[in-house]
């Protein structure tokens, strides 16, 4: 889907701060960060949202998010991840293309996120990706 932001993404049409890659799911900084490390796993084929995934498909992005979440712990050693997804506008969702956020949490965080998130330079997305990419043995 060429209009698709993740989709280009996942294709290299636009940059991101790749932290990992397998076949099936493609995983980046987020640009808007809720606290430093903050990451999104998408699916690699385009597939609007939960709804839409096959199971093999499910079974290969959760494997991601978990090979992501032990490279956050050991890169941020966060007291807490956060695990979260949305599906539909109605529920804040602003990216019609299935990912999952990874949100570390700290001591002083509380339940609720704060906003407005941190839109760090693209240098520090670039090195909290080495960081985790480091962590993950790329
Ligand atoms: P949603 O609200 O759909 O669950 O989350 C969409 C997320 O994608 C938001 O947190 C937003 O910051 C992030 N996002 C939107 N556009 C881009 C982009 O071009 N690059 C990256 N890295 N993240 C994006
Ligand atoms: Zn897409």
């Amino acid at each position: 889907m060429t209009d698709c932001v993740f989709c280009k993404i996942a294709e290299g049409q636009i940059p991101a701060s790749t932290v990992y890659e397998d076949e099936d799911c493609v995983a980046f900084m987020d640009i808007g960060q809720v606290n430093p490390g903050h990451v999104l796993v998408a699916a690699k084929r385009h597939a609007q949202d939960l709804y839409a995934l096959d199971d093999a498909q499910a079974a290969a992005v959760a494997r991601g998010v978990a090979r992501v979440a032990r490279a956050i712990r050991a890169a941020f050693a966060p007291e807490g991840l956060s695990v979260y997804q949305a599906n539909g506008a109605a529920a804040g969702q602003t990216v019609f293309h299935y990912h999952v956020h990874l949100v570390p949490r700290f001591a002083n965080d509380g339940m609720r996120f704060t906003w407005p998130v941190q839109n760090p330079p693209r240098e520090v997305l670039e090195e909290h990706a080495a960081r985790i990419r480091a962590a993950l043995g790329l």
